[in-house]
């Protein structure tokens, strides 16, 4: 029998999005249901033989690069999915706006939740569906941050978001510069915090 890799993409996105409603009703919206809906999402994905998220048309959702202010935008909420991503940002930054926007697919929308909380759980959602916050264990170096970044096609900052959300410590730290503005963009110490102070000075 001819297996079809073609997820059901409709199908797949309405019980997930179903899943959201329930869950938020039953025990509210929170970035710990963005993230479980992320899990399931890739549970789902996972038995329509999409391991890996590759490429979007896959899974039913169209992207277009635009000029955009924003980093991205849902074009409408029903099927099939359509995102907008900025033209201008790195394709890294564009993978994470396209799961970020498939989380404002999934979730209620901003008239219906704060949209401060929304936007976390759209970041958590795409994070995770991304990157699994279990592969983040384990971690030994700044370079091996690096490697799972490269191996999941996302930039360090989420995969970082990803190990801050385990109660695992990895004993090192990541200073993130910007090399164009010259500044701090963030930074990251989970054992020894004083040994950022030098750079931090
Ligand atoms: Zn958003």
């Amino acid at each position: 029998m001819g297996e079809s890799r073609q997820a059901e993409p409709a199908h797949t996105w309405s019980s997930l999005r179903s899943l959201a409603v329930s869950w938020g009703e039953a025990r509210g919206y929170t970035v710990n249901l963005a993230v479980r809906l992320a899990q399931a999402t890739r549970g789902q994905l996972a038995q329509c033989g999409l391991a890996e998220i590759r490429d979007w048309r896959d899974l039913g959702v169209s992207v277009e690069r635009r000029a955009l202010s924003s980093s991205g935008m849902l074009i409408r909420r029903d099927f099939p999915i359509s995102v907008w991503v900025n033209a201008k940002d790195d394709w890294r930054r564009q993978r994470f706006t396209e799961g970020h926007e498939i989380a404002h697919f999934l979730l209620p929308s901003r008239y219906h939740l704060s949209p401060v909380l929304l936007e976390h759980m759209c970041d958590a959602y795409a994070a995770e569906l991304l990157l699994s916050v279990s592969r983040v264990r384990g971690l030994a170096s700044a370079n091996d941050v690096l490697e799972l970044a490269n191996e999941a096609c996302i930039n360090i900052s989420p995969v970082l978001n990803q190990v801050a959300r385990t109660a695992w410590d990895p004993g090192f730290g990541i200073i993130l510069v910007s090399e164009e503005k010259g500044f701090l963009l963030g930074a990251l110490a989970l054992t020894y915090p004083d040994r950022l102070a030098p750079y931090l000075a």
